[in-house]
C-alpha cells in the first residue's frame, strides 16, 4: 500500500452544510458535530499516512454515518442498565438491591421538590434527618434509637470511633474478616482509632478468652457476622446473649456488625436463616449495624441502631456529618421500610425478596421458553440447553447456601483447546449488546441464570443483534 495516495476528503465547512449532516447538528448540536468531524477526518488522514487505508475518496454520506455513530456513542450515558444473569441476586458490582416502585416514587418526589429534610413541620424548628425514619426503625427492630450513614462500612467506622477511640476493641480471631472492596476489620479499627485486642483462635473462642482480655484499657467488645465464609467442624463461639451479659458485667458496650442482617425471619419464605436485627438487640447487643442495600432491599445506606445514649454519642461525632446520607437515600429508605409493616405482601412488593423467592419451576419454564431463540441466534457451534442451576443471594448473605434456580447453558462444540477463547468471545458479545447481558463461565460453558430476567421482551428483542467473533 502506498502512502503517496492522497486522500480526498470534503472540507469541514462543506460537510457541516451537507444535507446528511444537518440532522446530526440538530440532534447533537453544531459544536459536537464539528469536533466529531474533525476527529474523524484526522483519524482518516492518519490511517492513510500509515498505509492502513487505501480508499481514495469517501463520500459525505459515509462520513456522516460514521460521525453519527461516534456522536451516539459519546452521548450514551456511562451509567448503564444491564441484565444480571450471573445467578448472584444482590451483586455488589451490579448495584445490589433493586428498589420497589414505592421507593422510586419517593426518590422522584425528593429530587423534584423542596422537602422537610431537616425541618420539623410540627414546631417549625430545625429538625434532624434521622427523625424521618426513626419511628419506623424502632417499630421494626425494637431499637431505642437510630442513625443512618452512607453504607455499613461507614456505620462500623463511625460506631467504633465514637465508642472506642483510644481504647481497646476486643474481638474474636474468628471474626477478623475481610469483605470485598478492601474492607478489613483490623484496618477499619485502626482508622477508627481503636486498638485491636484479638482473642481466641480462628475456629474456637470462649467466654474466658474475652474475660481474660478485659482491662481498664478496654472500650468495647465487637462481634462481626462472618458474611462471606463459614467455619465448620470443631468450632466454638460465645452466643450473643452470653457475650452481652459478660460485656455489661464489665461496663462495656457490645457492638454487633450484622453485615446484611435482616428485619424479618427469612425462613418464612423458605430462605436460609439470617440473623435478625431485632434478635441481636433482644440478645443484648447495645449497637447493631447493617446495610440498607443487602437483604433489606433498599438504597445504599448503613443503619446504626440500639441504645439511646450510645446513638446520641455517635450522632455527636463530627465524622457523622461527613458520612451522612442524602435526601434521595432517606426518601427511598423510608418507602422500603414502610413495606415491611405488611410482611404478608412483602415478597410481592420488594423486588429483591420477590427475586430471591422466585420458584425454580417458574425459572425453569422460562429457560425452556427462551432456549429455541437463543439456539437459533447462536447457531451450529453452540449447544444451548435449559438446565437447573444453583445461584446465590450475594452481598455476603449466606455464602454457602445455594438458591435452586435454572439457566440457559451455552456450550461451545469445539475442541478443548478452543473452548476458552470461544467462551470469552461469547461473553464479550453479550456484553456488547445495547443492554449488556452478564452471565458466568463455569465448567466449560457460559451460564445465563434466569432468576432475575424480568424484562423478557427487551431481552428477546435485542438478541438478533448478537455478533459472536469466531
Ligand atoms: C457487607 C458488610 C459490610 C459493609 O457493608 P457496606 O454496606 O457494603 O458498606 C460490613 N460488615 C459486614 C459483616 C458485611 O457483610
Amino acid at each position: 500500500m502506498s502512502s503517496s495516495v492522497a486522500l480526498r476528503l470534503p472540507s469541514i465547512d462543506g460537510l457541516l452544510r451537507h444535507p446528511a449532516c444537518l440532522p446530526l447538528a440538530e440532534r447533537y448540536g453544531r459544536e459536537a458535530l464539528l469536533s466529531g468531524l474533525r476527529q474523524l477526518l484526522d483519524e482518516l488522514r492518519l490511517s492513510v499516512l500509515q498505509g492502513q487505508l487505501s480508499a481514495i475518496e469517501i463520500s459525505p454520506e459515509v462520513l456522516a454515518g460514521r460521525v453519527g455513530e461516534r456522536l451516539a456513542r459519546q452521548q450514551r450515558s456511562n451509567v448503564r442498565r444491564v441484565f444480571n444473569l450471573t445467578g448472584t441476586v444482590l451483586h455488589t458490582n451490579l448495584g445490589r438491591a433493586l428498589l420497589p416502585e414505592e421507593a422510586i416514587d419517593a426518590v422522584q418526589m425528593a429530587a423534584r421538590y423542596p422537602l422537610n429534610l431537616e425541618f420539623d413541620l410540627a414546631t417549625g424548628k430545625r429538625g434532624d434527618r434521622d427523625d424521618l425514619i426513626e419511628g419506623l426503625i424502632r417499630e421494626l427492630t425494637g431499637a431505642e434509637a437510630v442513625t443512618v450513614v452512607n453504607n455499613n462500612a461507614a456505620a462500623v467506622l463511625l460506631t467504633l470511633n465514637s465508642l472506642g477511640a483510644r481504647k481497646e476493641g476486643i474481638i474474636s480471631r474468628g471474626e477478623l474478616i475481610e469483605i470485598g472492596g478492601a474492607f478489613r476489620i483490623p484496618d477499619i479499627m485502626a482508622r477508627a482509632g481503636v486498638r485491636l485486642h484479638e482473642v481466641g483462635t480462628t475456629n474456637r473462642t470462649h467466654a474466658r478468652d474475652y474475660e481474660a482480655a478485659i482491662s481498664p484499657r478496654s472500650g468495647l467488645i465487637m462481634r462481626v457476622h462472618a458474611s462471606n465464609y463459614s467455619i465448620e467442624g470443631f468450632t466454638a463461639r460465645v452466643p450473643t446473649a452470653e457475650l452481652a451479659e459478660l460485656a455489661h458485667r464489665h461496663g462495656l458496650p457490645l457492638l454487633e456488625d450484622l453485615g446484611s442482617g435482616s428485619l424479618l425471619d427469612l425462613t418464612r419464605w423458605g430462605l436460609p436463616a439470617e440473623p435478625t436485627v431485632r434478635q441481636a438487640l433482644l440478645d443484648g447487643a447495645d449497637i447493631v449495624t447493617f446495610s440498607g442495600d443487602k437483604l433489606l432491599g433498599g438504597p445504599q445506606a448503613g443503619l446504626i441502631v440500639g441504645r439511646k445514649d450510645l446513638i446520641a454519642k455517635i450522632k455527636k461525632n463530627p465524622l457523622k456529618r461527613a458520612l451522612r446520607v442524602d435526601k434521595l437515600t432517606l426518601a427511598a429508605l423510608e418507602a422500603v421500610l414502610g413495606l415491611y409493616r405488611d410482611p404478608d405482601r412483602l415478597a410481592e412488593r420488594l423486588p429483591s425478596l420477590r427475586l430471591l423467592t422466585r420458584p425454580q419451576a417458574d425459572i425453569f419454564a422460562q429457560a425452556c421458553r427462551l432456549q429455541p431463540a437463543m439456539a437459533e441466534v447462536l447457531g451450529e457451534p453452540w449447544q444451548v440447553s435449559a438446565v437447573q442451576a444453583l445461584g446465590m443471594i450475594g452481598s455476603g448473605s449466606q455464602p454457602v447456601a445455594r438458591l435452586p434456580s435454572a439457566a440457559l447453558c451455552l456450550r461451545p462444540q469445539v475442541s478443548k483447546r478452543m473452548r476458552g477463547r470461544c467462551l470469552l468471545n461469547l461473553e464479550a458479545a453479550l456484553r456488547a449488546l445495547p443492554i449488556p447481558v452478564l452471565g458466568r463461565i463455569d465448567d466449560d460453558a457460559l451460564w445465563l441464570d434466569l432468576r432475575q430476567l424480568d424484562d423478557e421482551p427487551a431481552w428477546l428483542a435485542q438478541l438478533p443483534q448478537l455478533q459472536v467473533e469466531s
